[in-house]
Parts: structure tokens; sequence; C-alpha cells
């Protein structure tokens, strides 16, 4: 009966043992190339930074790219056709290599030095976000899946985030099933998937959240989340990522 409390304990305490390990063993090196920083506590040198495949222009809500820079206020026709729950979405980079590869091999492969890099990318995105935000919900993970691989890359990288602007994390909501993995699914069978998959186990009090996940690709994750959070006492939803799958 008390089994899933004590298996979710199990895996955070895996994830935080992981990460020290990681910590201990790797110094501050460049995540991409390998050479030692020389600016302070960078986890990505300068250089590698300005290579990243970088958006230039995005839709502010879905952060589609689109091949101009829009007027303020004015989205891609996608979010006018069918405007989505969040307000407005921050995915800095293609998900393209070195990336995915980056992505993947966090997911996976266990990287988890990669997180505080990511996290520091995101951090200087955070001053998109032109309206005060409340609290980060990294998009959780079904137990199952976090017990399997000791940690939620989402959390992860969020944890930089809410140490440096001092955000609180929200618990409070789950998901509830194991979909299936979302990469090799088409955009369809994606949204049935997730549609009731994520469960706020108490109302919520906050204007201003803001999801934090590792890729958006159709959105579909991002937009349950976000209903789910409109639903019980959030007043507004943004999303940060670090990159968006065109
Ligand atoms: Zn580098
Ligand atoms: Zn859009």
């Amino acid at each position: 009966m008390q089994l899933f409390p004590i298996l979710r304990t199990a895996c955070r305490h895996a994830g935080d043992m992981l990460r020290c390990i990681d910590d201990a063993i790797m110094p501050l090196r460049c995540v991409f190339c390998g050479i030692r920083s020389t600016a302070g506590e960078q986890h990505i040198c300068e250089g590698c930074r300005g290579d990243l495949p970088w958006i230039a222009n995005a839709c502010g809500r879905c952060a589609q790219p689109v091949a101009f820079e829009l007027p303020q206020g004015v989205h891609c026709a996608a979010c006018q056709k069918r405007p989505p729950p969040f307000q407005s979405t921050v995915a800095p980079l293609r998900y393209e290599f070195p990336i995915d590869a980056a992505l993947k091999a966090l997911k996976f492969g266990r990287r988890l030095h990669y997180a505080p890099a990511f996290g520091e990318l995101l951090i200087a995105e955070m001053q998109r976000f032109s309206v005060e935000i409340d609290a980060l919900l990294p998009v959780p993970l079904h137990w199952r899946r976090q017990a399997m691989r000791g940690f939620n890359q989402a959390s992860e990288i969020a944890r930089p985030l809410a140490k440096r602007y001092a955000l609180p994390t929200i618990l409070d909501v789950t998901r509830r099933r194991a979909t299936p993995f979302q990469s090799n699914l088409a955009a369809k069978e994606r949204s049935k998937n997730l549609r009731h998959a994520f469960v706020a186990r108490k109302s919520l009090d906050l204007q201003h959240v803001l999801i934090v996940d590792d890729v958006v690709t159709t959105g579909a994750t991002t937009r349950f989340l976000a209903e789910e959070l409109l639903r019980n006492g959030v007043t507004r939803v943004s999303v940060l990522a670090i990159a968006r799958a065109t």
C-alpha cells in the first residue's frame, strides 16, 4: 500500500546520488567541446554557444519558427486558428545537432552533467517573460518511468532556474499513466495518449506558472498540462523549453 511513496523517495535519492557523483567527477568543462571553462561558472563556452542552432524568429505563443519577425502580440497562423491554453512559449533552439544528441544523452544515457548546462541556457531566457512568474512546473514523468530512469530530466534542467530566481517548484501535479514513448508516435496518437494524463492533486492558488520541459514537439504535452493547471486555480501559464522540434 505504501509502496508508491517509498519508490518515489527511492528514485529521488537515486537521482540526487547520480548528480553528486557526476558533479564530483566532472570538472567544469564546456559540455560540447570539453574545453575547461575560463569564464567562471560557464558550462557552455562562448564558441559553442554561438554555434548552437538558435531560432531567429518564432511565434511568441507556441515557439514555432516563422520566416519573419512577427509584430508584438501577433501569433502564428496555427495559434490564431486554435489558441493554446498557455500565453507564451520560449524554446530558443532547434531540436537539431548537438542539442538533440545532448538531450538524448541526458535522458537516456544518464549524462546528468548536461542538466546544469541546459539550466544555464534557460536562465538566460527568463528575461523574455514579461509577466512575473510565481512557480515552476517541470513536466512530470509517470512514477514508473521516473523509477526506471532514476530522475526526471525536466526537473533536472529546472533546478538551476528555481535556485537562481528563488522560485518554488510545484510537486502536486502528477502523471496518471505511463504513455508510450512519445518520440515514436504521430501527432494524433500523442494527443490521444496525453488527454487526462496530468492530474493536480490539490487546488493551486497561483497567478503565473512556468512549465519547464526539455523539448517541445507538437505542444500537446504542454497543452494538456496547461489545461489542468487552469482548471485548478492557476490564472496564467507559460512554457520554457530548451528546444523546439520543427
Ligand atoms: Zn565549447
Ligand atoms: Zn504559434
